[in-house]
């Protein structure tokens, strides 16, 4: 969260005071960033979020919680989307804040998913005080930073790590045997292994487009809401198949 999309959020959006502070601890490892969008009651409508943020003096005070919040419990800073205005359309009323995970007022409760791993957590905020300072980009703006931050998050997961699971894919089938015959000389086998690994080097090539259109200085655009929806659907291939050679 810190090099993939808070990094590139603050350089987009961040005053040069808080580039100044925040990019050097994110490139040492010193801030462990995680991400605080998602609410119990806010999913995909994410525009109806409840974790509210009253002014008081230069403080905002906070109060609610963040759901499915990625690995909370290694971070100690998060970045979180709250309203500051119930006036206008919703989107006009949110703010983007960053938040000292160490702060009074914050819990951290542990999610374990079915296969007892705990990645996802649940972080609760009883009047914590957030400086002003902490604000990124105007009172009220925060949803055009959260909409900038995700075009970095959506082209994150790379090809590098679906190319290294379909190399595991294809030692596992060569080495499933039954009666000497493997899975890899199943011809239906084949196709669909290589269909994935054509689709792999389909995305790494718009990978690379995409890294030397940030080389120049643009913003990901629409290609990384693209390339996140090809990464969904051929990871969910790439298990399918991960379970076909399980099963054999
Ligand atoms: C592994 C994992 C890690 C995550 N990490 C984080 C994190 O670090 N920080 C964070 O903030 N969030 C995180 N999330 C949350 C994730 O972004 C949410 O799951 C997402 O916002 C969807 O919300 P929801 O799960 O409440 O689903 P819902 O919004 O309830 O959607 C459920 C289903 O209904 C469909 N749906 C919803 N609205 C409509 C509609 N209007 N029309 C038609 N269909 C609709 C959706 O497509 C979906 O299939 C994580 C999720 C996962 C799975």
């Amino acid at each position: 969260m810190g090099l993939n999309v808070c990094g590139p959020m603050l350089i987009g959006h961040g005053s040069e005071e808080q580039k100044a502070y925040y990019l050097p601890r994110i490139l040492s490892g010193e801030d462990i960033w995680c991400q605080g969008y998602s609410e119990p009651s806010s999913g995909s409508d994410l525009a109806s979020l409840k974790t509210a943020a009253v002014k008081d003096g230069d403080d905002y005070v906070v109060n609610g919680s963040k759901i499915w919040t990625s690995f909370a419990q290694h971070a100690n800073m998060i970045f979180a989307l709250v309203p500051t205005s119930t006036e206008g359309k919703v989107q006009q009323g949110i703010s983007f804040l960053l938040i000292d995970l160490t702060s009074a007022g914050i819990t951290i409760k542990p999610i374990i998913n079915l296969e007892g791993s705990h990645e996802l957590n649940q972080v609760f905020f009883a009047n914590v005080r957030v400086p002003k300072r902490n604000r990124i980009g105007r009172e009220n703006d925060g949803w055009s930073v959260a909409k900038y931050l995700l075009q970095f998050e959506r082209f994150s997961m790379s090809s590098i790590e679906l190319r290294r699971l379909l190399s595991r894919a294809r030692s596992m089938a060569e080495q499933s045997s039954e009666d000497g015959v493997t899975l890899a000389d199943n011809l239906s086998f084949q196709q669909k292994l290589s269909s994935l690994e054509i689709d792999c080097q389909a995305r790494e090539a718009s990978e690379q487009r995409l890294l030397t259109q940030l080389d120049a200085g643009e913003t990901p655009g629409t290609i990384s809401s693209v390339l996140a929806a090809i990464s969904s659907e051929t990871l969910q291939r790439a298990d399918e198949l991960g379970l076909e050679i399980c099963a054999y």
